[in-house]
């Protein structure tokens, strides 16, 4: 991702060689180069206007200093404005004064929530943490069995549940949720990770569920997510849930496929909520906390 942006960079800063300053002519075709590299990399429209308007100012403002060329100054420029639309804060866990804490997951369907509560599960077990997990999409049994399966491969704590209803909708999910919360304390499990039915697309109904499950549960986290593979749609849903539900939080999967990072940036900007983790992969320890410096170093190059 992004492979491109330093490379352009270079090539549009070549008219800013042998200048004494940093001048509004001598840096328009780099900022045009920027701001085409980072639509390119899905970056929204908003969030681009924005940063290319903080980064003008600041070039513009600042004479060359003798030991940064003009163009190792553009470039530190830009990589401190994506820094700061990604945010300086790191992945830090809210808790609920009340054990368990609960973690919500929020997502569409295949987005990797199931495979994230998993790796997440894992993470928090290593951190010292005793986690459970519990799927409350009573719509798919197949859905609460890959959870299950996934919580025996990280020898996990799962609260399976039984769905009964013949027709079975929210109330079967509140159900599920509170006795998974009731189930996770009288374990003496700190955190429950509820892993919630997706839908292909947002709808009322599925927006309904999450705020009851919200209401319900009190959740100390919020996490939207997304899959970084669908780029604007991505950042489109993380703000419709966002409106909904207010996540405290988003994680970017499949990060590992030629993913166009730029959805960070922009899920970011429109939510206000941090990146808090990265899936790289379809294994339990394919996941990391998320570090806005190492990925503005990955896309700048
Ligand atoms: P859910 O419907 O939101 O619960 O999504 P799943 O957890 O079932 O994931 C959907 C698909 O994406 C599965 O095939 C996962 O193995 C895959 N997946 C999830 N996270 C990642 C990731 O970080 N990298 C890759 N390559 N695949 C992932």
């Amino acid at each position: 991702m992004f492979e491109n942006l330093s490379d352009k960079l270079q090539r549009s800063f070549k008219n800013l060689r042998g200048q004494g300053s940093i001048t509004d002519e001598n840096i328009s075709e780099a900022l045009r180069e920027i701001r085409l590299a980072l639509l390119e990399s899905d970056v929204n429209l908003d969030v681009v206007t924005e940063l290319i308007e903080h980064i003008r100012t600041r070039a513009l403002g600042s004479q060359v200093a003798t030991a940064l060329s003009p163009t190792e100054q553009i470039v530190k420029i830009v990589h401190d404005e994506l820094v700061n639309v990604l945010g300086r804060d790191t992945a830090r866990f809210q808790k609920s004064s009340q054990p368990p804490s609960v973690i919500l997951m929020a997502g569409l369907q295949g987005s990797g929530k199931t495979t994230t509560s998993g790796k997440l599960a894992q993470w928090l077990k290593k951190a010292g943490h005793r986690p459970m997990l519990v799927s409350v999409d009573v719509y798919r049994p197949a859905a609460r069995e890959q959870l299950a399966i996934v919580a025996r491969s990280i020898n996990a704590s799962l609260y399976e549940g039984k769905v009964t209803e013949a027709n079975p909708g929210t109330d079967a999910v509140l159900r599920l949720a509170r006795e998974a919360k009731r189930e996770a304390a009288s374990y003496g499990c700190d955190i429950l990770i509820v892993d919630t039915a997706g839908r292909n697309h947002i709808d009322d109904a599925l927006m309904a569920e999450m705020a009851a499950l919200k209401k319900l549960l009190n959740p100390s986290e919020i996490l939207f997510i997304a899959d970084a593979m669908t780029g604007q749609d991505a950042v489109n849903s993380a703000k419709a849930f966002n409106d909904h539900l207010a996540i405290t939080g988003a994680v970017l999967t499949k990060m590992d496929g030629d993913a166009r990072g730029g959805a960070a940036l922009s899920i970011r900007h429109v939510t206000g909520a941090p990146i808090k983790f990265l899936g790289t992969g379809e294994k339990p320890d394919a996941f990391e906390p998320f570090h806005p410096d190492r990925i503005v170093s990955r896309i700048m190059g």
